[in-house]
């Protein structure tokens, strides 16, 4: 099975990576709708949140906060949304379960807005920024 995500989190891929326990990662989405945008996902490769014990669903979503915060306090950012697609129909393009977490700046957005290429310095000088967030909780 070929899964962009398993491959990063088997470090296969390279992605940056701004929180990882044992088996959660969450990293920086390569085509942001917001500067900041985040995935957080389990390790273990699931489709859809359906396909999870529900117990492993509550654990991802309580790593959401964990990395909303550090997210919030290494950009400025005003407001977030959590997002979760599952299906191709729901826009699920990755068929890996991930949580989009996507900062907001002032105006308010739709949920799925056209995404941006994102600049690779950029994302690495924020993803370190987060990533230390995180470390001094
Ligand atoms: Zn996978």
């Amino acid at each position: 099975m070929d899964c962009l995500f398993c491959n990063v989190i088997n470090k296969k891929e390279d992605a940056y990576v701004i929180f990882e326990d044992e088996s959660h990662v969450a990293i920086m989405d390569k085509y942001p709708i917001q500067k900041g945008h985040s995935l957080v996902m389990p390790k273990m490769h699931h489709e859809k949140i359906t396909d999870m014990t529900d117990v492993a669903v509550a654990k991802l979503f309580s790593k959401v906060p964990v990395v909303a915060r550090a997210i919030i306090a290494a950009t400025g950012a005003d407001g977030f949304n959590i997002g979760q697609n599952n299906g191709r129909s729901a826009n699920q393009i990755i068929p890996h379960v991930h949580v989009h977490i996507i900062p907001r700046y002032g105006q308010a957005g739709n949920l799925w807005t056209k995404r941006m290429i994102s600049n690779e310095d950029d994302l690495a000088a924020l993803a370190k920024k987060i990533k230390n967030k995180i470390k001094s909780g």
